[in-house]
């Protein structure tokens, strides 16, 4: 058994990860751990030799989710990271697609932890300053998430010399360099309880909160009871969240939120892009992180899914979870680049349920798509797509304005009083849920050829 100790963060394993891989050495063979984990070095020991594929590589996307996996506090993520770098390079290069396997399941639920650490860092991170000016904070990450938004705090706080520490690791900013050392205990590391930023925060977070949006439990859910203690504004919440009910009505007796005639006002995609972010017009808005507007080219083909997922609703972004996964390779077969065409959805806000600390997907209700459509018809009109793909039921019915079943028109080109030509086909989420492997060849193929169609047709 090899023992390998890499560098703790987001990079430490790439070049221990090359030799190893280089020399053939199998995962069953090699057990790795960090440096403070462990103090010997990486120690030569003989294992049984396999020769990697000439020329393999993983995929990019692999280095994206490693370097946020490899910031997890579970003491087996290298190993598992290893695992599949070799099962990548080894004969299974599309691994990643394949979500029921278990090394990918168990890569997607530790990437998807530390992001959501990484975020609630960027999030709910508050400093203290202290008597000589620094800035300090402390803040209960859970992972190892401090270089991964250290340079976001330098970027943020450039003017400043500040100090955020962490459980498991530091990360310090003397106005141009970051250094990263170790982490302590909330009591270890003399940040003080208060100061008096606090009342700035109170008066911020008093400002912003929309009593309108309220839902408790979901406000549980995006602000943990675990950072309450260092957030000063947290002191508030009860007292708003009582207060929300009466307020909000008051709200919306005052005005009731028409997103048609603010659709019709926003003269560029950005101006609809700033409408649909600041939009409460229907229920999603109060659970949901953020919304998601739509991204990309105009002029070409715009495809539009249902609404944003898990990892959508987190980043702000369409298409970059799962269902994003499979659609970047239905492109890459169709021969489509991504960068040509026009991404976004139906309703731009996630619809859920919570089933613990997961957050399953929803069908958007009838009521919601009403209320989210001009956003998309004013997109459309902006952007001016010549053929619009339409993937999944929802987008289909919201486009052509009628009930009609996906399995009648998928595939068909249809005109619509749109303007483009309107092209319906699955949705790539389709693809993850089809149990059946020939019917799951079967919508990636259809997929692809209307992604190539449409393609053809906008050239
Ligand atoms: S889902 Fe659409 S209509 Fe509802 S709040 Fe979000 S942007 Fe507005």
């Amino acid at each position: 058994m090899r023992e390998v100790v890499v560098e703790r963060g987001p990079d430490g394993w790439r070049a221990p990860f090359r030799r190893l891989l280089a020399e053939g050495l199998p995962p069953e063979d090699v057990r790795v751990t960090d440096a403070r984990a462990q103090t010997t070095l990486l120690s030569l020991g003989e294992g049984e030799r396999v020769s990697p594929r000439a020329g393999a590589k993983a995929p990019r996307r692999f280095f994206t989710i490693a370097r946020r996996v490899a910031c997890h506090a579970d003491a087996d993520r290298y190993d598992l990271l290893y695992r599949v770098a070799w099962r990548l390079t080894h004969g299974a290069p599309t691994l990643l697609e394949d979500r029921v396997d278990p090394d990918v399941a168990a890569l997607r639920a530790l990437d998807s932890a530390v992001r959501r650490d990484a975020h609630e860092a960027t999030a709910f991170v508050r400093f203290r300053k202290l008597d000589d000016g620094t800035f300090a904070a402390w803040h209960g990450a859970e992972h190892h998430v401090m270089r991964l938004v250290g340079p976001f705090f330098a970027d943020r706080f450039s003017d400043m010399r500040w100090v955020i520490i962490t459980p498991h690791e530091s990360v310090a900013f003397d106005g141009s360099h970051l250094r990263y050392g170790e982490g302590s205990g909330r009591r270890e590391a003399g940040v003080p309880d208060a100061d008096a930023m606090d009342e700035t925060w109170r008066a911020y977070y008093a400002s912003i909160f929309n009593p309108a949006r309220v839902n408790p439990r979901a406000m549980r859910a995006e602000m943990p009871l675990k950072h309450w203690r260092t957030l000063p504004e947290a002191a508030l919440i009860p007292e708003l969240v009582r207060t929300a009910g009466a307020r909000a009505t008051e709200m919306q007796t005052a005005s009731a939120p028409d997103t048609r005639e603010a659709a019709d006002a926003a003269d560029s995609l950005e101006a609809l892009a700033d409408g649909v972010r600041r939009c409460a017009a229907c229920a999603l808005c109060r659970a949901a992180t953020q919304a998601v507007p739509g991204v990309g080219a105009s002029g070409g083909v715009m495809l539009v899914g249902e609404q944003p997922g898990d990892e959508e609703d987190l980043e702000g972004q369409p298409f970059v979870g799962p269902a994003g996964a499979v659609l970047d390779a239905a492109l890459r077969d169709a021969g489509v680049p991504r960068a040509a065409l026009r991404l976004t959805n139906t309703v731009k806000h996630f619809r859920f349920t919570r089933r613990g600390k997961r957050r399953l997907h929803q069908r958007p209700t009838l009521e919601h798509v009403r209320a989210c459509r001009p956003w998309l018809l004013r997109e459309i009109e902006l952007a001016n797509p010549r053929v619009v793909v339409a993937m999944g039921l929802t987008p289909t019915r919201a486009l052509l304005g009628q009930t009609v079943k996906l399995a009648a028109v998928r595939g068909r080109v249809l005109e619509s009083d749109l303007g483009p030509s309107l092209l319906p086909t699955w949705h790539p989420a389709a693809v993850l849920r089809a149990s059946d492997p020939l019917e799951r060849r079967r919508i990636e193929r259809e997929l692809r050829d209307a992604l190539a169609r449409a393609h053809a047709m906008a050239s």
